[in-house]
């Protein structure tokens, strides 16, 4: 190796690691922890992710800044997900309305016949009525209604990620942690993908059932700069990708994936003391909910009444894991795992499943505390350590026990 590659190589790494770490020691010689069954790749993958706002609807307009082609979808990820070019649209700018057709898909006034088609533009903006986004939009037709699945590469993905899961004005170290944590995360969404059986095939949704993402509509330059500084870096356990989770407030106690999501056991989601979020706003919270709410909610029927929920089992940092309720006429208790409960009432409504319950009349009460799942990293957490100066390593392998920080391309 020439000594001016050498030399601009170890700038290299020792600028990431300073940027990264804020802290010298002992970042600077161990930030990489290399693990040879990673493999490395020359260039980001490219990832499809479905827009929920446009699941299985029956028309909505598009916008393409600039000239694009359509072309056939192909299922191969190294073809970026592309196969034939079906169609070439010249003029732009303007607004196209995407419906289905007898032998396909229309797209304003032209016919294409394919069910699953990938709009290519050659430079700028995807705008859907909700926000826009970079990269190619596939058209999925299912019967007579439409799915968006946006496809685009890695590194562009996750702008639209971490300003919809934190902000601009946090800091630059948990910005960076969070790009890790979500590029880790999203790898194993992919390597995921491979198995499922769906009808539609993508790696991710646009929610917090994968992670938030809304394209290019709050992405920042601070975030952005997050994600460039952690380029191409991910963690690994034992040499390999995990299930990289991550929630709002854990309330004090992070919680086992396996006790809360049934994954298989592993260290970094063995969950531990936080003591870093004491001051979200999420700390504390209240819901109230009618008989009839929940039980329209959980999709109970009509004439059942809940006369008594109570936790049966709960995880060592306070996380109910199982509910009991007790349903008026029936001898048998009915059983609910808390998250489902949780995502059946509104997750941003009752917010974690760390909470006490009383039944007022016809209404039950929930004082409770965090915001999420408490498995894996907590973002305000990793907010305030980052305010105490912890390198976006430190903070990763606080939230994250025995995980390594790697880097891949
Ligand atoms: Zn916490």
């Amino acid at each position: 190796m020439n000594v001016m590659l050498k030399n601009r190589i170890l700038l290299t790494i020792i600028t990431t690691a300073i940027t990264l770490s804020g802290c010298i020691s002992p970042s600077l010689n161990n930030f990489y922890h290399y693990k040879a069954s990673l493999q490395s790749i020359s260039e980001p993958p490219h990832l499809q992710i479905i827009l929920t706002d446009y699941r299985e609807v029956t028309n909505a307009l598009l916008t393409i800044e600039q000239s694009y082609s359509v072309y056939n979808y192909s299922p191969e990820r190294r073809l970026a997900f592309t196969s034939a070019k079906l169609w070439i649209k010249r003029s732009s700018g303007e607004s196209v309305k995407i419906s289905t057709s007898a032998n396909g898909i229309q797209l304003g006034l032209t016919g294409i016949p394919s069910d699953d088609i990938v709009l290519v533009p050659t430079d700028g903006l995807i705008l859907t009525e909700s926000r826009p986004y970079k990269g190619r939009m596939r058209i999925k037709k299912t019967g007579a209604k439409i799915t968006f699945i946006n496809i685009i590469d890695l590194e562009n993905y996750l702008p639209g990620v971490i300003s919809s899961e934190m902000d601009e004005s946090w800091p630059e170290k948990s910005l960076a942690a969070q790009a890790i944590s979500a590029r880790t995360f999203a790898f194993f969404r992919i390597k995921q993908s491979k198995l499922k059986e769906a009808e539609i095939d993508y790696d991710l949704t646009d929610d917090i059932f994968s992670q938030v993402y809304r394209g290019e509509e709050r992405t920042g330059p601070k975030t952005r700069k997050a994600i460039e500084d952690t380029k191409g870096i991910i963690m690994a356990y034992n040499g390999k990708i995990f299930n990289s989770l991550f929630h709002d407030t854990c309330g004090g106690y992070t919680e086992s994936g396996e006790l809360v999501f049934k994954l298989t056991p592993l260290p970094p989601l063995a969950g531990r003391k936080c003591g870093f979020c004491g001051h979200s706003k999420y700390t504390n919270w209240q819901a109230r909910y009618t008989v009839k709410e929940i039980v329209v909610g959980l999709k109970l029927s009509k004439d059942a009444y809940i006369e008594e929920i109570k936790p049966l089992k709960t995880a060592p940092g306070g996380h109910i894991l199982e509910l009991g309720l007790k349903i008026r006429g029936k001898s048998q208790e009915m059983v609910w795992e808390a998250q489902k409960f949780r995502i059946a009432l509104g997750p941003n409504k009752l917010r974690s499943s760390m909470f006490k319950v009383t039944n007022n009349g016809d209404n039950f009460e929930f004082t409770g505390q965090g915001w999420g799942h408490a498995v894996g990293m907590c973002q305000e957490g990793t907010r305030e350590m980052s305010k105490q100066e912890y390198c976006p390593r430190e903070i990763l392998e606080y939230f994250y026990p025995e995980s390594r920080v790697v880097r891949i391309y």
